[in-house]
């Protein structure tokens, strides 16, 4: 029997803001669609926060023995500057910027977000669609949006009507907000905008003479507005009602509220049945901005290759240390906060390297079947990563008091301890083999014992000794660092 048939998975959902019992649409299938990245700059390290806790949504489902399509786009057109439909397409801008082709910036950055996700260790989706990939079904929606009398068109553009809209059926039901207090806040309208009321949004824009990114429609060479893609691709992927949309809690609104709002207008039906919303990511308890400095990217975290962490750290621990906090929850990324995850990390890999050297005992000290269903009921309980994990270490418990021979399991109780470990550790929340993170953990010891001998070497004046150190290290790829705090190095 399928696991999921013995496991009650509930769901919080930001729609109704209470935890669900999880429900498919067909037995035994999942549909999920999560908001992928707009690819004009490096993979962002709160974007990776959102799409690795999908990632473990994606392999529990699967670990629970669902058929799953999992579809995350990218958008490489389309995404103005600001939500307001103003201002230039962000690829395009970049394009300008560094004079280069706007599929140049989508190729560049698309490379890039591949390879942040390759090395933390992410299952691919079933379908990864793109924004330019599906201009004709756009258009399509657009007609068949002002076919049913919520769109109109101005100048070439179209808009999303959203008071017409509003009349039929709720604007901000996912989000809250009322339509009265956005006609209230919403900035007035400058005269440069065609929209006829501040709240619609665009469905269509007409391209200026400077724009690259453009298609023919029946209303003008233009591009499709931002939120418009997500709906055409998850009803074309999965249908027109389908079971999980996720997302970072940022695109709630005007994102998310503007997908339904599509969505429903072409198909009169709820177009999701579970919203999930991953909260903010703070860097040393503030904001990650590149302007204040207060910024990493992922990949500058494996090879040490930045200046707010003290010194590289592996992929595993990364996920380690993010499935430590609920995904509902802020998660603060700092250097101590790390390294005490490290040390966690490692203690469970060692916990078990030594599982698999274990022989059975005549009885058993430990409750494995208990154990193993407090386990599924973390996971089952919205995906409660940290409740998991508190789980795990009871078992390193037991198995370190059998290290000390305190404690013995059956045959039986000894292999349901390993899958249900191993199962958790590596296929659910995807860390990754010990044998590789040793590695890691034993050259950065190594490093730093040639760090403390080149200090040696430059207090004994021994110059030729230090700069052979620091040179060697340089050709392997390995760079060192003097400063105040003392001497620190990144992996190339
Ligand atoms: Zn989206």
């Amino acid at each position: 029997m399928e696991l999921y048939k013995e496991n009650q998975l509930k769901v919080y959902n930001s729609l109704t803001k209470k935890k669900e019992v999880f429900k498919t649409i067909t037995d035994g299938y999942v549909g999920m669609y999560v908001c992928g990245p707009t690819v004009y700059s490096n993979a962002h390290l709160g974007n990776v926060r959102t799409f690795m806790f999908f990632d473990v949504v994606y392999r529990y489902l699967l670990h629970l023995g669902y058929k799953v399509r999992y579809v995350r786009n990218i958008t490489d057109a389309g995404h103005l500057e600001n939500d307001a439909d103003e201002g230039e397409d962000r690829i395009a801008n970049k394009a300008r910027l560094e004079q280069i082709e706007p599929m140049e910036v989508v190729q560049r950055y698309t490379v890039d977000f591949h390879d942040v996700l390759k090395n933390y260790n992410f299952l691919p989706p079933s379908i990864e669609p793109t924004a330019t990939g599906h201009i004709v079904e756009q258009i399509e929606m657009i007609k068949e949006i002002m076919e049913k009398g919520f769109a109109y068109e101005v100048n070439g553009s179209v808009y999303f009507d959203v008071l017409a809209y509003n009349k039929k059926e709720n604007y901000g039901i996912l989000s809250g907000r009322k339509v009265e207090d956005l006609i209230h806040n919403t900035r007035s309208l400058d005269g440069q905008s065609d929209k006829k009321n501040p709240q619609d949004f665009a469905l269509w824009k007409k391209a200026d003479d400077r724009h690259i990114m453009r298609w023919p429609s029946p209303w003008s060479d233009g591009f499709p507005g931002w939120h418009l893609e997500c709906s055409v691709m998850s009803k074309k992927y999965l249908g027109e009602s389908f079971d999980i949309h996720g997302g970072g809690m940022d695109l709630k609104f005007p994102h998310h509220e503007c997908e339904i709002a599509q969505s429903k207008t072409c198909s009169g039906v709820t177009p999701v049945n579970y919203w999930m919303h991953t909260n903010m990511l703070l860097l040393n308890s503030q904001k990650m901005a590149k302007s204040t400095g207060n910024f990493i990217l992922p990949n500058e975290i494996l090879s040490g290759e930045n200046s707010i962490l003290p010194k590289p750290f592996s992929a595993s621990v990364v996920r380690f240390f993010n499935m430590q906090a609920n995904y509902r929850s802020i998660l603060d990324f700092s250097g101590d906060a790390l390294e005490a995850s490290e040390k966690g990390h490692a203690k469970l890999m060692e916990a078990l390297r030594f599982l698999e050297t274990v022989a059975p005992g005549k009885s058993s000290t430990f409750d494995v079947q208990k154990w193993r269903k407090d386990c599924y009921a973390a996971m089952n309980d919205d995906f409660n990563t940290p409740i998991l994990i508190a789980h795990l270490f009871e078992a390193v418990k037991v198995i370190n008091l059998i290290k000390e021979q305190q404690a013995s399991l059956t045959n039986d109780d000894l292999s349901a301890l390993k899958k249900t470990m191993n199962g958790f550790v590596f296929d659910v929340l995807g860390l990754m083999n010990e044998d590789s993170q040793n590695n890691s953990e034993k050259i950065t010891g190594v490093i730093e014992l040639l760090i403390k001998l080149r200090k040696e070497a430059r207090e004994n004046k021994d110059w030729a000794l230090s700069d052979q150190i620091r040179d060697e290290l340089i050709a392997l790829g390995i760079q060192l660092k003097d400063g105040r705090e003392g001497t620190t190095f990144s992996i190339h």
